[in-house]
């Protein structure tokens, strides 16, 4: 059921900044038409990966994986952490995908 809902994307959120070294950044609702597994938590202010979220084991812990599923990802100022994360073919995250 949930994985028919698709992730959780509220594209016209005030999404909140926060500080990063006296850069301001926040979440950015273009990087929801980018990466079609991405999640944000309204309540959390992080974002989340759907498959990852969904198919976790205990693999996943390895390589900092539970950002996604568990802990959530807040930081904005790494976009580039958004593709690590989905890695190689036979990372944790396309298993789970
Ligand atoms: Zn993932």
């Amino acid at each position: 059921m949930y994985l028919q809902n698709g992730p959780f994307q509220p594209k016209n959120h005030q999404f909140p900044q926060s500080n990063f070294y006296s850069d301001l950044r926040r979440f950015n609702a273009e990087w929801f038409r980018e990466y079609d597994w991405l999640e944000y938590s309204v309540t959390k202010d992080a974002a989340f990966c759907l498959y990852c979220y969904l198919f976790q084991d205990e693999s996943i812990n390895q390589g900092g994986g539970n950002v996604f599923s568990t802990i959530g990802f807040t930081s904005w100022n790494k976009k580039c952490n958004l593709d690590e994360h989905i890695g190689k073919p036979n990372s944790v995250h396309s298993q789970s995908r």
